[in-house]
C-alpha cells in the first residue's frame, strides 16, 4: 500500500528501493534451571540463534558486546540471564544502564511484564527498581531499605548518586553480577568519553569491593565492537555480531524537490500520511527546521495531528505529547534526535528523514530501524534530499547508500580516554569517593593528571609506613559533580523575562535551593529550553532571534550564577519571517603536534590547538527584519543591547528580484532585507581542542593570478578588456564586506549585471568572468576557506562525525611557527578539550582529500553552492569563498609528483 500513497507525488520521487522481509533462524538453548525454558514458553518466545550465541559466551564467563539491528530481541538475553542467576542465587545484584530516562521506563515495563511470567512460574518475583533522577527521595529511601536486585540507571546517576554514595550502594556494588549496558553506540563524542571515566571509576570500585562481575554491553550494528567494548571498559570481550531475526518488508523512497521547493514537498508527504493515518516520525536536523515546518503547516490540516518535539522541552509537556501520539490524536511527530533510541511510543509505520542526517548514516541506521517493528507489517524509509553536500554526495552515489544503510554498520565511535580535561575531573572524583588509590594502579596518563591534582592541592602522594606502599590521597574533595553530557561543565537556560524570576534568582543563597526553583521554573514552564555553551554563542547573543516550538524569542540580557546561565528571553510575533546570524572572527593558534604525515606535497598534522572565537556582533534577515529592527532598538534603549544598528542596508543597491535567483543561491543569499548589529565589545570564547591541518606548498599561490588571467582571457576575447578591467577595479570585496557583509557577493553581481547593461553587453559568461577576476583579489585565502567548508561538508560520509561538531578555519598565511608563512586549513573538534573526532579525521585525512576534489569537481554549479561550499554557520556568511580556486589547488596537489 505504501507504493501506491504516492502516486500524485511520482515527479518528486528519485527512486524506490524494496528491502525484502527476512525470514528468523532459531535455536535452542538450556538454561541452569528448567524454569526458565518454561518461562521462554510461556513468554511465547522462540530464540533467535544470535541470542543462543550470545548466551553460550556469557554462560562460559566472558564478557560480551552483542551488536545486531534494532528489535533483535537483545534485552531478551541480560533478561532471561538475570532470571536463571537470580533462582541459582537470589543474593546476587545485576545493574542495568540505559542513557535516557525515557529508554528506562520503557525497559522497565517489559522488565516487569516478563517478572509476572517468572511469577507465575516459580512463585518468585525478582525485585527491581528504577533509580534515575525523577524519583522522588522518599522512593530512594525505600530504594535503600529494600534494596532491590535489579536496577535499572543512567549513567549520570550512577556519577551523582551511586559513586558518590557508595556505603549506601554497598549491598548492590559487592554483590554485582551483571553489568548491563544497553545502547553502547550512543556512548561517543563528549558523553561517550565521560561515560568511559564513569564506567572505569565504577569498575575501580566493583574491584575494591571484590566483585566478581560480567559485562553485557548492547549496541547498534558497530564495525568493531570487540575493540571498541575493550578500548571502552579496558576490559576483555566476545562479539555477538550476527542478526538472525526476521524484518518486515522495508521500502526506502528517496524524494527530491523538483515540481515544489524543499518545505513544500515535506508538507505534501506529511499530510499525504497523515491524511491515511499512518504513523509517522519525521526527523529534522536542527530544532529550526521542525518549527520551520510546524509554522509551514499551520495552513493545512494535518496541523491538528502534528507537534514538534524536542528533548529540551519540559518533561511534562513531552509526557503529553508521547500520549498523544500513542492513542492517535497525534499522528506525526517532527523532532530532532529526541525520538531516536528505543522509547515507546506506540506503533510506527513510517520515518521520514529531512535530509541525510549530518552525521551520514549514524543517525540514519537508528532513525529508519524504529519503523515497522511488527513482521508482518510494511515498513517506510523515507528521505526528502535537501540541497545540501552529504544529500547531493548520496544521491551521486545511491548504490554506496542503500548498500550502507542494508548493512547498517557504524563504523567509527570517537571516545578520547585521553581528554585531560576529562581524565581529570573523574581522578577526582574517583578520588573523592574512595579517598586513597593505589599510585601503582594508575596507568602512566593517569599518573601524569594525578601529579596535575596534587599540583593543584586537591590530593597528595602519601608513603604508607605499614605497606610502604604510594599512596594517593584525597586533600579537597570534589564539591560538585559536572554533567557527563556536556564538554563544559555550564548550564545554559532560556527563561521567560519576567523580573520576578531575576529577583528570585539572586536571592537564592544555596546551590540546593537553586536547583530546586530552577526545577520549579522548568515545571511551570518558565524554561524554554537549556542548551549548551556552543549553541549559546551560535543563536543567542543579546538581540538574536530563536525559534522554539513555533514560537518566536528575542534573547535579552544574561544572568550568571555559578555554573549556571539565564538568557532571558521576549516572546515576539510567530509569524515574523526574520533570521539571525552570528558573525565571528577566528584565530587557531598551534600548541602541541602529535603526529604528522604527507600526501604529496600537503603535510597533514594533527595535535592540540587553541582556538579564540570573537563575536563581534550578527545580522539580521528576511522578510520582516523591519519589524524586527524596531523590538532591537528598544532592546538598545534598555541598555540590553550594547552596539550599534545599522539598518537597512538596502539603500546602496536596488532591492533584489529573488525570483531571478536559482534556489540554491536563495536560500543561503536571501539579504534582500537586512540589519548589521555590532557590539561594543565582541564577545569572546577560547578554548583548546584537538585538530587537523593542511600545510600547502606555496606552489598553489599562483593559483590566484592563475584566475585572473583565465578570466581576464575570456573578457578579452569578448572584446570587453577595457570594460572588464574598469568594473574590476572599481569593486573590492574586503572594502565592500563591511558594510554589506552576506549581501557583498550579490551587490558585487549586481553592479556587474547593471554596468554590463548600461553599456549594452549583457553575457553571463562575461559577468562570471568579471566577478572572477574580482575575486582572485582577495588571494588564495577564498580558495582554502572553500576546501574548509567543503571537507568538513563531507567528512560524515567517512566518518560518521556530524559536521556541526567540528569547527575549521583556513589562513593565507599563517602568522605563527612552526608554518610562519604557509597556506594552512585546520578543521578541529568543535568541543572543547578535544573528544576522538580529530583522530578519525587524521586516519581519514587522504580519503577525505581525494573526496573533496571528486566532490569539487561534480558538482554542477558555476561559482559555488550549498551543495559544495556554503555552509549555514560560516562566520563570514559565505563570503571569500572560491570553489575554483578550490579546485585548481586540489589539482596541484593530485598532478604532484616528487621526481
Ligand atoms: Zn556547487
Ligand atoms: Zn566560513
Amino acid at each position: 500500500m505504501i507504493k501506491e500513497l504516492f502516486s500524485d507525488l511520482k515527479s518528486e520521487i528519485v527512486s524506490v528501493r524494496e528491502f525484502p522481509p527476512k525470514e528468523g533462524e532459531y535455536g535452542e538453548f538450556t538454561f541452569k534451571n528448567p524454569e526458565i525454558n518454561q518461562l521462554v514458553k510461556s513468554l511465547g518466545l522462540k530464540l533467535y540463534k544470535h541470542q543462543v550465541e550470545a548466551l553460550e559466551k556469557l554462560y562460559s564467563g566472558k564478557n560480551i558486546v552483542v551488536t545486531t539491528p534494532t528489535a533483535s530481541g537483545k534485552s531478551e538475553i541480560f533478561r532471561l540471564a538475570i532470571f536463571d542467576n537470580y533462582l541459582s542465587n537470589p543474593h546476587n545484584t545485576y545493574l542495568l544502564i540505559y542513557p535516557t530516562r525515557a529508554l528506562i521506563n520503557n525497559q522497565y515495563e517489559k522488565f516487569s511484564l516478563e517478572n509476572f511470567h517468572f511469577f507465575q512460574i516459580t512463585k518468585k518475583m525478582v525485585n527491581a527498581k528504577i533509580l534515575t533522577g525523577d524519583v522522588e527521595w522518599s522512593e530512594r529511601r525505600v530504594i535503600l531499605r529494600e534494596k532491590p536486585r535489579v536496577i535499572f540507571t543512567t549513567p549520570d546517576m550512577l556519577h551523582y548518586n551511586i559513586l558518590r554514595n557508595l556505603k549506601d550502594y554497598e549491598w548492590l556494588l559487592r554483590n554485582l553480577r551483571y553489568l548491563v549496558v544497553d545502547e553502547l553506540h550512543i556512548y561517543r563524542g563528549v558523553f561517550g568519553t565521560n561515560a568511559a571515566y564513569v564506567f572505569r571509576r565504577l569498575l575501580r570500585v566493583l574491584k575494591r569491593f571484590g566483585a566478581k562481575l560480567q559485562i553485557i554491553a548492547l549496541s547498534a550494528t558497530l564495525r568493531n565492537p570487540k575493540e571498541f567494548a575493550e578500548n571502552f571498559f579496558g576490559l576483555e570481550f566476545e562479539k555477538i555480531t550476527r542478526a538472525t531475526n526476521p524484518f518486515p518488508k522495508r521500502y526506502l523512497i528517496l524524494f527530491e524537490p523538483r515540481r515544489l521547493n524543499e518545505m513544500q514537498l515535506l508538507r505534501a508527504v506529511v499530510e499525504k500520511l497523515a491524511e491515511k493515518g499512518i504513523k509517522t516520525l519525521v526527523f529534522f536536523d536542527s530544532r529550526k527546521g521542525t518549527e520551520k515546518l510546524m509554522r509551514f503547516l499551520l495552513s493545512s490540516p494535518a496541523v491538528y495531528k502534528t507537534s514538534t518535539y524536542k528533548g529540551t522541552l519540559p518533561k511534562n509537556i513531552r509526557w503529553e505529547i508521547e500520549r498523544d501520539f500513542k492513542e492517535g490524536r497525534l499522528l506525526v511527530l517532527l523532532t530532532t534526535n529526541a525520538l531516536e533510541l528505543g522509547i515507546d511510543i506506540g506503533d510506527l509505520d513510517a520515518v521520514i528523514n529531512y535530509g541525510i542526517p549530518p552525521d551520514g548514516l549514524f543517525s540514519l541506521i537508528q532513525r529508519f530501524g524504529r519503523a515497522g517493528r511488527l513482521k508482518e507489517r510494511e515498513a517506510l524509509n523515507g528521505i526528502v534530499l535537501r540541497k545540501n553536500g552529504l544529500d547531493y554526495y548520496y544521491k551521486e552515489h545511491l548504490d554506496e547508500l542503500v548498500k550502507r544503510l542494508e548493512k547498517g554498520i557504524i563504523e567509527y565511535m570517537p571516545v578520547n580516554l585521553k581528554n585531560r580535561l576529562v581524565v581529570k575531573k573523574h581522578l577526582h572524583y574517583l578520588l573523592t569517593e574512595l579517598k586513597v588509590i593505589d599510585w601503582n594502579e594508575l596507568n602512566d596518563f593517569e599518573k601524569a593528571v594525578a601529579e596535575e591534582l596534587i599540583k593543584d592541592k586537591k590530593a597528595k602522594l602519601y608513603e604508607n609506613p605499614l605497606t610502604g606502599k604510594k599512596e594517593l590521597r584525597i586533600l579537597r574533595p570534589a564539591f560538585s559533580y559536572s554533567s557527563i553530557r556536556t564538554a563544559s561543565d555550564e548550564s545554559y537556560f532560556l527563561v521567560l523575562d519576567e523580573p520576578w524570576i531575576k529577583y528570585k534568582l539572586l536571592e537564592k543563597e544555596s546551590l540546593s535551593d537553586l536547583l530546586r526553583f530552577i526545577n520549579w521554573l522548568k515545571l511551570k514552564g518558565y524554561v524554554i529550553e537549556e542548551v549548551d555553551k556552543p549553541e549559546y554563542y551560535r543563536s543567542l547573543l543579546p538581540g538574536m532571534a530563536y525559534f522554539s516550538r513555533g514560537e518566536l524569542y528575542m534573547a535579552r540580557d544574561k544572568l550568571k550564577i555559578g555554573k549556571f546561565h539565564f538568557i532571558f528571553v521576549k516572546q515576539l510575533n510567530r509569524f515574523w519571517e526574520v533570521e539571525t546570524f552570528a558573525s565571528k572572527r577566528e584565530e587557531v593558534e598551534i600548541l602541541e603536534i602529535y603526529k604528522k604525515k604527507q600526501f604529496k606535497d600537503v603535510e597533514i598534522y594533527i595535535g592540540r590547538l587553541k582556538v579564540k572565537h570573537r563575536y563581534w556582533g550578527f545580522a539580521v534577515k528576511g522578510k520582516d527584519t523591519h519589524l524586527y529592527l524596531q523590538e532591537l532598538i528598544k532592546l538598545k534603549e534598555e541598555g540590553i543591547l550594547k552596539g550599534e544598528i545599522y539598518a537597512p542596508l538596502v539603500g546602496g543597491f536596488e532591492a533584489v528580484n529573488l525570483d531571478e535567483l536559482s534556489d540554491e543561491e536563495w536560500k543561503i543569499l536571501d539579504w534582500e532585507k537586512f540589519a548589521k548589529i555590532e557590539f561594543d565589545e565582541p564577545l569572546e570564547r577560547e578554548f583548546e581542542t584537538d585538530g587537523i591541518w593542511l600545510v600547502f606548498s606555496d606552489r598553489i599561490r599562483d593559483v590566484a593570478r592563475e584566475e585572473f588571467h583565465e578570466f581576464f582571457r575570456i573578457a578579452l576575447e569578448k572584446d570587453q578588456g577595457d570594460l572588464a578591467f574598469s568594473i574590476y577595479e572599481r569593486l573590492d570585496r574586503r572594502k565592500l564586506f563591511p558594510e554589506l557583509l552576506g549581501a557583498t557577493t550579490y551587490y558585487i553581481k549586481k553592479t556587474i549585471q547593471d554596468v554590463l547593461e548600461k553599456a549594452n553587453a549583457k553575457d553571463d559568461e562575461l559577468a562570471l568572468a568579471i566577478k572572477k577576476m574580482i575575486d582572485s583579489k582577495d588571494g588564495i585565502g577564498n580558495g582554502l576557506h572553500a576546501i574548509e567548508h567543503n571537507m568538513i561538508k563531507i567528512a560524515p560520509i567517512f566518518t560518521y562525525v556530524d559536521s556541526r561538531e567540528l569547527g575549521g578555519y583556513s589562513y593565507e598565511s599563517f602568522p605563527n611557527p612552526p608554518h610562519i608563512g604557509k597556506p594552512v586549513v585546520f578543521i578541529y573538534d568543535g568541543n572543547e578539550g578535544g573528544f576522538g573526532l580529530a583522530e578519525i579525521l587524521y586516519e581519514n585525512a587522504e580519503k577525505l582529500i581525494e573526496k573533496s576534489f571528486e566532490h569539487l569537481k561534480s558538482c554542477k554549479c558555476k561559482d559555488g553552492c550549498p551543495l559544495c561550499v556554503y555552509s549555514p554557520k560560516c562566520g563570514t556568511f559565505n563570503e571569500f569563498l572560491d570553489k575554483w580556486q578550490a579546485m585548481k589547488i586540489w589539482e596541484r596537489v593530485f598532478t604532484f609528483s616528487d621526481g
